[in-house]
Formats: C-alpha cells, sequence, structure tokens
C-alpha cells in the first residue's frame, strides 16, 4: 500500500514586493509541474501580494 503524502514536497511562499517567506505549504510534485502562485495576505505589506514558490525545504 502506498503511503499517503510521500509524493508532497515542502515549500516556501515568498511575497513577489518584499522577499520575505511568508507561508509554507507542501505541494504534490508528480501532479503539480509549475511553479505556485498564490495571493496571500503578507504581514510585512500590510495588504494582500503575489505570493510565489520559492525554495524546497526538507
Ligand atoms: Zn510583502
Amino acid at each position: 500500500m502506498a503511503k499517503k503524502g510521500e509524493h508532497r514536497i515542502k515549500v516556501g511562499l515568498v511575497c513577489t514586493v518584499c522577499k520575505n517567506r511568508n507561508y509554507v505549504t507542501t505541494r504534490n510534485k508528480i501532479n503539480t509541474l509549475e511553479k505556485l502562485v498564490f495571493d496571500k495576505f503578507c504581514k510585512h505589506c500590510k495588504k494582500i501580494t503575489q505570493h510565489k514558490e520559492n525554495d524546497k525545504l526538507k
């Protein structure tokens, strides 16, 4: 039986405005080949900004 989550990797989400890493999420490296982009609230910019996937966290 295949373990759930074995293809999920942790990635950081970085604000494209101030470059701070505000979120950590996971993505399925099998299903999701493109970089993730989310509109999320940045506590540094104090507004909703675009957050892009940045580094992979082990
Ligand atoms: Zn920001």
